[in-house]
């Protein structure tokens, strides 16, 4: 059965989504810790992401690096953290969070509840800024 997020990827299931191309995905974690944390994911369906293979794997972090950019362009942070954790979606995924300090990528921290124009509002903002960087 086709995980959540190729279900994404194909369009059943909504998302917010930041960026696309043939390879890889971005959109918006439903449940972040914090305004602008993001998934990328491979668009082909790989469970754990250390069995991905070396060119997909490669190129993952420099579209990641890409939507980095312009969530720092958008989101007041120090930087933009990194996780990889999978224990929840079968789908690979690197989580990117603005943190401002160690407890802000604290996974087992209570997540926010933004609303809907919240999060179409980052969207677009980072959505615009992906094209400049
Ligand atoms: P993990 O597999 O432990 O890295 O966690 C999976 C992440 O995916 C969690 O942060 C969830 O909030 C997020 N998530 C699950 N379903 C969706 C969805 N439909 N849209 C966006 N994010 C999701």
């Amino acid at each position: 059965m086709a995980s959540i997020f190729s279900k994404i990827v194909n369009g059943e299931i909504p998302s917010y989504k930041i960026a696309e191309d043939n390879n890889y995905y971005a959109f918006l974690d439903i449940n972040p810790l914090a305004k602008g944390h993001t998934l990328v994911i491979p668009k082909k369906e790989v469970d754990y992401i250390f069995d991905i293979d070396d060119i997909l794997l490669g190129g993952i972090m420099i579209f990641a690096k890409k939507v980095a950019h312009a969530i720092e362009k958008v989101t007041p942070c120090k930087r933009i953290g990194i996780a990889v954790l999978g224990l929840e979606v079968p789908h690979a995924h690197i989580h990117l969070v603005p943190i401002n300090g160690a407890n802000d990528i604290d996974f087992s921290k209570p997540k926010l509840k933004l609303s809907a124009e919240e999060f179409n509002e980052i969207t677009a903002k980072i959505k615009e800024a992906f094209q400049t960087v």
